[in-house]
């Protein structure tokens, strides 16, 4: 199966995603010219990537890193980023320059009964390195989370290609602000070594301040690394915000930016 995988066009993964994700048609998939970014998933399955660069004559205010689907079972929230994919592509006006990955998890996204972890049985948001935290995430996993599956963080840290990825991708796109999409908390969280900035509102998401785990990329980049990580939590992992909301979503999101970044 990773063979096959392995060799998939961009055009070929967007037959994939849509034919799994009902609010995303081939067509808005496939549009997007979205780029391979040479690492794939544990079955092989491509991780892409859409740039929105820096525009001629303007300097952007920084860099955003966008992730979406890093939980498979999370389907909202890489249905959303291809939607503010869609606005980008209108509105693109150098304001930042952005990376963003719709889809962190594939072979969690779209196997036919979809998974929190990746094919490894990983929880890909507590698979980071966990510099400076007390214990390490297994061992928070064994005693804390009584060995929950759904929160396995691996054996080591960076154990999986996913999130090898991201720390690479982190390494060399130096990200201003990372925002990455979850669901189905309702709420927005935030972790950087100052939280006093933090969003008390991005559409209808409320502040809620839920604390960091080892091995969760709040806890790498945010707390370690310093870079904000603005967590998106969705109401609802399987049904898409209304447009309106799905719009409002991004407005606050990028007054937010223009305020802080
Ligand atoms: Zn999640």
């Amino acid at each position: 199966m990773a063979g096959d995988l392995l060799t998939l066009s961009p055009t070929q993964a967007c037959q994939k995603i849509s034919g799994k994700l009902s609010s995303v048609t081939f067509k808005e998939c496939d549009t997007l010219n979205l780029s391979a970014t040479g690492h794939h998933s544990v079955e092989g399955f491509p991780i892409l990537l859409r740039e929105y660069p820096p525009l001629p004559g303007k300097t952007p205010k920084g860099r955003v890193l966008l992730i979406g689907g890093m939980h498979g079972d999370e389907l909202a929230s890489i249905s959303v980023i291809f939607k503010w994919m869609h606005t980008l592509q209108k509105h693109h006006s150098g304001l930042f320059h952005w990376h963003v990955v719709p889809l962190m998890n594939p072979d969690g996204a779209l196997i036919k009964k979809h998974s929190r972890t990746n094919a490894n049985g990983v929880d890909l948001n507590r698979n980071f390195l966990t510099p400076g935290a007390k214990g390490s995430a297994l061992e928070y996993w064994i005693e804390r989370t009584k060995r929950n599956k759904r929160r396995y963080p691996g054996d080591q840290p960076l154990s999986e290609p996913e999130t090898r990825w991201l720390y690479e991708e982190i390494e060399q796109f130096k990200p201003d602000v990372i925002v990455a999409l979850h669901a189905p908390y309702d709420l927005v969280d935030y972790d950087a070594p100052n939280r006093n900035n933090a969003p008390e509102k991005i559409g209808p998401l409320y502040k809620n301040l839920m604390g960091t785990y080892p091995g969760s990329l709040g806890n790498y980049a945010g707390i370690h690394l310093g870079i904000p990580v603005i967590t998106m939590e969705l109401p609802h992992a399987g049904i898409m915000p209304t447009r309106n909301q799905v719009s409002h979503l991004w407005t606050d999101l990028v007054r937010w930016l223009i305020n802080n970044v």
